[in-house]
């Protein structure tokens, strides 16, 4: 049995930003971590961990 689930986090390989996803919003939104926006570089043109290879059934 498979099961598909959609990405919830994704993280910038690059500068190391981390997203998660607002399904209240259906949008990515900044985690926050310590008071800290976890934004990274903000000129990063972000390699998201997810972005297009994403593949959830993957072996
Ligand atoms: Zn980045």
């Amino acid at each position: 049995m498979v099961e598909i689930v959609a990405p919830r986090k994704r993280e910038c390989e690059r500068c190391g930003r981390v997203d998660e996803w607002d399904p209240d919003k259906q949008t990515w939104s900044i985690v926050t971590k310590d008071g800290t926006k976890q934004s990274g570089n903000p000129h990063c043109l972000h390699e998201w961990d997810i972005n297009g290879t994403f593949n959830p059934l993957a072996e």
